[in-house]
């Protein structure tokens, strides 16, 4: 009681102080974001500060969560961009490897993270599947989380299998959770779409229309997708060699998201890659800096993002300087946690100020609650190697007044595990 009170009080604090600041910054913010006042603050030129901002209504804002490689490293994850549109909807498109870590970092519900749209079917493009499906599983998604993805040239290429197959490798995770939180939140919905579709519609909701077209890359299988909201265009280019499909469907976009690979040159010094498959890597089934400068240069969206390259130092400037041999408007080099504000006024490029301890915050969803009948599997040998008459009487005052708290006393499920132990 006096809690809730507290956390009343501190809510409301917390709302004046978010007011006064509002009215602080606006009154000493000068009209081209100057500060014009020394108790003011500084506009938001350079940072966005998760879960500060409002979306406008006719705005999408596009984050980059990974723009990297396989191969891993802590300041870099692999490929994954969320899309959030201004009527509230939120698309993950890929969830490369180590990229939920930057994703959680923007403090969104799990209840918000449920629509992934898989580009292709390599690892640095849905590597962190399990930490967005059980994560999102142990805080808060009251619902299965939904996948779109491409068919494959056999069954066993495609989404659909990939998915299954992926529940079956973690399925004593599924049975287990299942069991203690709900069932439902665990399952994976599958959209598989013909990857061969040419600028086909594969979601259209909510005044949101996403279209797939072909890629070419590594094997049959790989897109891009067409997103389109409130007489915005972006276009999120999955891995792919420059292709027509591209060229004639992302015409008249207000962002192009585009991979643009390093130089075969980097990737023999770096990697200590053979030559001939540098040349194939960056080459042949991706696109070089010089063929991404040319598709944009042909595209002339209002603006440009380049990703999927070795983001160092030391190897940055070289695939800018590649991409400015063809291309010299509007352009992004795409780093972990980038933002992009799209409106019809204008596109912003800042980067995102999360800390390393920030989880998805709780949103208001409630989880179905356990179901009727499923009950965790253990044998009598387990069971017999709890250590109750230490670990109860220590923990039992602390549980007593917890149950008491929230009113759990007469609960069916704590009344048999008490049962259970006895
Ligand atoms: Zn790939
Ligand atoms: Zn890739």
């Amino acid at each position: 009681m006096i809690k809730n009170t507290l956390n009343a009080l501190f809510m409301f604090a917390a709302t004046l102080l978010l007011v006064s600041l509002w009215i602080a910054t606006t009154a000493a913010w000068g009209a081209g974001g100057t500060v014009t006042d020394p108790t003011g603050t500084a506009p938001d030129r350079y940072v966005y500060y998760p879960g500060t901002e409002p979306l406008a209504k006719d705005e999408i804002r596009i984050v980059a969560c990974g723009t990297g490689m396989p191969s891993a490293r802590r300041g870099q994850a692999a490929t994954c961009f969320l899309v959030e549109t201004g009527n509230g909807d939120k698309f993950i498109f890929d969830i490369g490897s180590g990229s939920m870590a930057n994703l959680a970092s923007l403090m969104i519900p799990y209840q918000y993270l449920d629509k992934l749209f898989l580009t292709h079917l390599h690892t640095d493009h849905m590597g962190d599947l399990d930490s967005l499906w059980a994560g999102g599983w142990t805080a808060g998604r009251p619902n299965a989380l939904r996948v779109w993805g491409p068919s494959g040239a056999r069954e066993d290429m495609g989404t659909e299998y990939s998915m299954e197959n992926f529940l079956r490798h973690a399925n004593w995770d599924y049975m287990t959770r299942a069991v203690n939180i709900s069932p439902g939140p665990g399952g994976i919905e599958t959209t598989e779409f013909d990857y061969k579709g040419v600028n086909q519609v594969v979601y259209q909701e909510n005044g949101v229309t996403i279209r797939s077209i072909p890629a070419v890359h590594a094997g049959d299988g790989p897109v891009s997708y067409i997103l389109e909201y409130a007489g915005l265009k972006i276009v999120v280019g999955g891995d792919t060699f420059p292709n027509k499909w591209f060229l004639e469907h992302a015409r008249n976009a207000d962002l192009v998201i585009h991979e643009a690979f390093t130089s075969p040159d980097l990737f023999v010094e770096l990697y200590n890659m053979p030559p001939g498959l540098a040349w194939r890597a960056c080459c042949a089934f991706h696109t070089s800096g010089q063929a991404f400068g040319k598709i944009i240069s042909t595209l002339k969206p209002r603006h440009a993002v380049a990703y999927h390259f070795l983001n160092e130092e030391a190897t940055r400037y070289s695939l800018y300087d590649d991409i400015r041999e063809t291309y010299d408007g509007p352009l992004s080099m795409a780093t972990d946690l980038m933002v992009w504000n799209i409106t019809k006024d204008g596109i912003r490029e800042r980067m995102a100020a999360v800390t390393d301890e920030a989880w998805s915050v709780p949103g208001e969803a409630i989880q179905p609650g356990p179901e009727r009948g499923r009950i965790s599997e253990y044998t009598k040998y387990i069971l017999d190697g709890r250590w109750d008459e230490g670990a109860q009487p220590a923990q039992k005052q602390m549980l007593d007044e917890f149950s008491e708290k929230y009113g759990l006393q007469d609960q069916d499920w704590r009344k048999q595990m008490m049962q259970q132990q006895e």
